[in-house]
């Protein structure tokens, strides 16, 4: 099964910055190998400026689409739209975007299912928050997610995705999760998508706090097949020091 280790810039960088940060993760030599994919998902604003200085080497990815394929959605942007600008993949259900646009298990469902009908794989977002895990409900989370989005995708389209596991608790705060916290959900993911009858082959990626330096334990997991990286993606050398230890742990 491929690995992937895909960068979240959220709303950061203009598209000058993003210009540099591109030039500087191939300068780092931050790139694709036939087992690892290097993605990484900017802001709309500045997809188009990357398409050129990206492609084989690290694809592109956007951080949300619309449901609809097109109409009168002022202020959105539609699945098409996003392969328009070259993209291959997009992330849907951010617990940002689930917490902050109030987003749904059965709405990301239906995104996923749109952006993979206009082209683009989605990344599919699930994690519990602190309080949940702290009162031991993180399986039950994790699975009544996985079912509102797959009950409003398709198992099709499940089976098509890459699945983020990313714990609330543990984005942007520096707290990671243990490499054995984080097995032990992305084995219950694997095992949930096996019950509904999805291959065990897709990708489950962790996200929450990745840096180079547990980069490596996180990925000696079994079922751990990447890393969805936001902070640490906005810096060339770090970005290119997770990639260069998936690559080695998955050579
Ligand atoms: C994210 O927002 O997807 C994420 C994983 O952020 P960070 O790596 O900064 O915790």
């Amino acid at each position: 099964m491929k690995k992937y280790v895909v960068g979240n810039w959220k709303m950061n960088l203009t598209r000058a910055d993003a210009r540099e940060l591109v030039s500087a993760l191939h300068a780092n030599g931050a790139h694709s190998t036939e087992q690892v994919s290097v993605v990484i998902c900017p802001p709309f604003t500045v997809l188009s400026a990357l398409q050129e200085l990206t492609g084989h080497s690290i694809a592109l990815g956007a951080q949300n689409c619309h449901t609809a394929e097109k109409g009168a959605y002022t202020g959105e942007i539609s699945a098409q739209m996003l392969t328009d600008v070259g993209c291959a993949y997009v992330i849907v259900g951010h617990s940002e975007r689930r917490r902050d646009q109030h987003e749904d298990d059965a709405l990301i469902g239906r995104k996923a299912h749109r952006a993979l009908a206009s082209g683009l794989r989605p990344i599919i977002c699930v994690g519990e928050s602190l309080e949940e895990r702290q009162q031991g409900i993180t399986h039950s989370v994790i699975t009544a997610q996985l079912n509102g989005i797959i009950d409003a995708a398709s198992e099709e389209v499940a089976a098509s995705s890459i699945i983020a596991y990313e714990p609330v608790w543990a984005i942007g705060t520096g707290l990671a999760a243990t490499s054995e916290q984080a097995q032990e959900v992305h084995r219950d993911i694997r095992l949930h998508l096996q019950s509904r009858g999805i291959s065990t082959t897709v990708p489950i990626l962790y996200g929450g706090s990745v840096t180079s330096a547990n980069a490596s334990s996180l990925f000696d997991c079994p079922d751990i097949d990447g890393a969805l990286v936001g902070g640490a993606s906005l810096n060339a050398a770090d970005f290119a020091a997770i990639v260069a230890t998936a690559q080695k742990a998955w050579a």
